[in-house]
């Protein structure tokens, strides 16, 4: 069963069992306008600041960093199989996702593609947090995911504690396309975004196919290296 008490405060929770009340829900999310390249504070309302409008940055949307607060409750899922938060978690990027549409800094894509985990990890660890996440977005927003077209050709090494150098060499050719996609535009879902190595990796694949990639996670951990 889920916890009916708030993951962060520990009050009661009334109105139905999610993880994160309101109240800490709303202190912890992106209280402003946000670039979408590197998730620093905009003071007006654009997809990007001028320097990642200059350098061709990936569209990365959260509702939250991962230094706040919330960021904690999003590794939970990975490493405790704490789900109760992804539902609260979800509905928070979603309220993003269309403040963003509204405010014509994003397209809603066509499908819904989750970052792969390599078949022995996913053996290991029994889910995919970011296949968890997709699916909760996909029944929410009615866009459909999309399966079995973006694979891991190899197991890497975890990207935690590696340099961005490191994570960029770890990656390289590590996911291949499956199946031709016949879509546009994709968002490509995972739980968290660091330093953008992974779905700046598979993103190369998309663009050779022709297909704008935006990226949706939980929560991001700005690069301290972007600014
Ligand atoms: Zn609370
Ligand atoms: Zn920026």
């Amino acid at each position: 069963m889920l916890p009916n008490r708030c993951l962060m405060c520990h009050q009661h929770i009334c109105s139905d069992n999610r993880g994160i009340c309101a109240v800490c829900l709303q202190a912890s999310i992106y209280q402003g306008d946000i670039c979408l390249g590197c998730g620093r504070t905009l003071q007006l309302a654009m997809a990007f600041c001028g320097k990642c409008m200059l350098s061709n940055k990936l569209k990365v949307v959260a509702p939250c960093s991962y230094h706040q607060g919330l960021g904690h409750w999003v590794g939970q899922i990975k490493y405790q199989t704490q789900f109760a938060v992804i539902d609260v978690l979800v509905d928070a990027l979603i309220v993003r996702i269309n403040d963003l549409v509204s405010k014509e800094c994003l397209v809603l894509p066509q499908a819904l593609i989750a970052v792969p985990l390599h078949k022995q990890r996913l053996q290991q660890r029994g889910f995919n947090q970011a296949w968890l996440i997709a699916k909760a977005l996909s029944s929410k927003l009615n866009i459909p995911l999309l399966d079995g077209c973006l694979y891991r050709t190899r197991a890497t090494e975890p990207q935690a504690g590696l340099s961005g150098k490191r994570r960029r060499k770890n990656l390289h050719n590590a996911f291949e396309l499956s199946t031709q996609i016949n879509v546009q535009r994709v968002a490509l879902v995972d739980d968290v975004v660091t330093t953008g190595a992974t779905v700046n990796e598979i993103a190369k694949l998309f663009a050779s196919a022709h297909i704008q990639v935006q990226v949706w996670c939980l929560a991001r951990a700005e690069a301290p290296d972007c600014g």
